[in-house]
């Protein structure tokens, strides 16, 4: 709000549209939709009288204090701020990076689950299997959120079979068990199977299955 003179500020992201985690589960369930649930890099840095480069940092000169990008020349700088996240390592569980789904990078995420709503949207009364892995607070989320919305658009709720497969024996590990327990009899009374003290090993699918 207030730019520093003498300091060129530069932000470089692969997207756009950085979606705002916390509000994916709601926009997951249709509560709110893409544009409320993203921040348009584009208007935040014209706002901040930053530059925007969309291009993909893939590597780093240190020597030279370039950044070196997919697209676009080397970005030089004084001072560096790398946030780029995490993604989920899939290649630990086999089967996992041929048929999992991971939670992030997020717009993957959403292209995907906006194609299975398209798909169930197409076949209201075909049954559809889907397993969530990790019962922390986003998988919980996503399971009761992604319930949410897939009853709104199946013809009957029996054709939806949903599982939550978690390692440890309460969802939400580290917060009390009384939130685990509660969220565990939330989601069975919405026909959500909880698996608890499940690790998952393997992936792989069956015909129809997601
Ligand atoms: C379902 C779900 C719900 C969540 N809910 C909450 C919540 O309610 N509260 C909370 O505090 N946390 C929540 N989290 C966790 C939260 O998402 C992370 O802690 C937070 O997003 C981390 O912020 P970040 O800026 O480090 O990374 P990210 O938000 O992942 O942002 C990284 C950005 O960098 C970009 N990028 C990556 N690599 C490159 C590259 N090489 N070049 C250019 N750009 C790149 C990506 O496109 C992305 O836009 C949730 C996570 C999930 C999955």
């Amino acid at each position: 709000m207030k730019p520093l003179q003498g300091v060129r500020l530069i932000l470089i992201s692969d997207v756009v549209y950085a979606p705002y985690s916390g509000m994916l589960p709601a926009h997951v369930a249709g509560f709110y939709s893409f544009e409320e649930t993203h921040i348009d890099l584009r208007r935040l840095a014209r706002f901040a009288g930053a530059q925007f480069y969309l291009d993909k940092a893939i590597a780093l000169d240190l020597k030279s204090n370039l950044v070196l990008c997919a697209n676009r020349p080397p970005v030089s700088f004084d001072y560096l701020s790398l946030d780029i996240g995490s993604t989920p390592t899939k290649v630990t569980v086999p089967g996992a990076a041929d048929y999992a789904i991971a939670a992030k990078p997020v717009p993957q995420f959403l292209n995907a689950w906006r194609q299975i709503l398209a798909k169930v949207a197409r076949n209201p009364s075909h049954p559809l299997r889907i397993g969530i892995v990790g019962g922390g607070a986003g998988g919980v989320e996503l399971a009761l959120n992604m319930q949410a919305a897939l009853a709104r658009v199946l013809q009957h709720p029996q054709y939806l079979a949903l599982h939550l497969f978690h390692r440890g024996h309460a969802l939400v590990t580290g917060q009390s068990r009384w939130v685990g327990d509660r969220l565990t009899s939330i989601l069975k009374k919405r026909a959500v199977t909880v698996h608890l003290r499940e690790n998952v090993v393997e992936n792989f699918a069956k015909q129809g299955d997601l």
